[in-house]
């Protein structure tokens, strides 16, 4: 059967704080975005707890809850939100043809990219079963809830460096499991932990297995010069070994750096590709907050409105 192909203004690709935010803006300027959520639909933050460091939530609120008022919110205005993939785009000429599920063909006039990144996990078993349960990706996020007790980190790049110099404000006692005898981190991000007389870096150590059953309550190292193996006793087990952006299906097109973040003009979402805006973590490996991404999510919509208004006779 020959279907129409489905023509839309504004396509907006992801569905955390940056996608839903920009999906806002976009119903509200009568644009009628359509949204497609992706294989996580609401984002990394349904991995998460409570959120307390979302401005406007006094209490705090769940992370999967607030993301379920993102979406209503959204469709209040009139988004289509669509359960689905993109797994391919062609951006060589406007529209942009966008392909669902390998099905599904849509051509759109402007496309906004909000497909986020995903944290790097170890891959253990433990790790995923404690998942929000002790085990965190984020010390911003969630390092609060350890305050005053002992918690450990993983990983030795920047990211590690600044989570750990961050939890060191908060717990008693920070563990750095560090796998080889250097660190990846710039030298000043180095001085800083290696000089903070709450963090103890364990050099040469790689994580075994986290334990406890119903929250954490320790972890087993193993070190990998000696094989000696020790347990330690935290609360809090911390994830920072980097974060992938889900943006590879964009590659072919839209100019990246080497990590995969989007480029965009700053200042600005735009991306090199006319009509393609950018929003989120898929273009953020500095800031990564909710917040942050909303902020970017809603330059992405008023970009998008612009860039439309501008090509509307042409
Ligand atoms: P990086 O890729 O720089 O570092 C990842 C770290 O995790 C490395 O030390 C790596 O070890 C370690 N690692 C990876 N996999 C494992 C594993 N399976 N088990 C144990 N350890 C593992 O990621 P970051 O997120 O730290 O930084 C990303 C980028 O962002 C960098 O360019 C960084 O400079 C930048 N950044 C800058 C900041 C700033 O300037 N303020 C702050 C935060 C990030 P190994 O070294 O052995 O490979």
């Amino acid at each position: 059967m020959n279907q129409e192909i489905e023509r839309v203004k504004v396509l907006i690709i992801g569905s955390g704080p940056a996608g839903y935010t920009a999906a806002i803006y976009a119903s509200r300027a009568g644009l009628s975005p359509v949204l497609y959520t992706g294989g996580q639909p609401g984002g990394q933050l349904t991995i998460t707890n409570d959120v307390e460091n979302y401005p406007g939530y006094p209490d705090g609120i769940m992370g999967p809850e607030m993301m379920e008022d993102f979406k209503k919110q959204a469709e209040r205005f009139g988004t289509d939100v669509r359960y689905g993939m993109v797994t391919k785009v062609d951006f060589s000429s406007r529209p942009h043809v966008v392909t669902v599920d390998d099905q599904v063909t849509i051509h759109s006039e402007t496309t906004i990219i909000s497909t986020g990144a995903s944290a790097k996990w170890l891959g253990i078993e433990s790790e995923t079963r404690l998942n929000g349960k002790g085990v965190s990706a984020c010390a911003v996020c969630d390092g609060f809830f350890f305050r005053g007790q002992e918690v450990a980190i993983v990983g030795a790049g920047d990211t590690a460096c600044e989570e750990a110099s961050y939890l060191a404000n908060i717990c008693s006692k920070v563990y750095m499991i560090v796998r080889r005898e250097e660190m990846r981190a710039s030298q000043i991000m180095q001085n800083r932990v290696m000089n903070n007389p709450k963090i103890e870096i364990l050099w040469n150590s790689e994580t075994d297995e986290i334990l406890g059953e119903e929250e954490v309550r320790g972890v087993r190292i193993f070190n990998n010069k000696t094989g000696e193996k020790k347990e330690i006793a935290i609360s809090g087990f911390f994830v920072a070994i980097g974060h992938q952006p889900n943006t590879e299906i964009f590659r072919d097109f839209v100019h990246m750096d080497p990590s995969g973040y989007i480029k965009t003009i700053p200042g600005s979402s735009k991306t090199n590709v006319d009509g393609v805006f950018a929003c989120g973590d898929a273009q953020d490996n500095v800031y990564r907050q909710a917040v942050t991404a909303a902020g970017t999510g809603c330059m992405a919509a008023l970009d998008a409105e612009r860039f439309l208004a501008a090509h509307e006779n042409h």
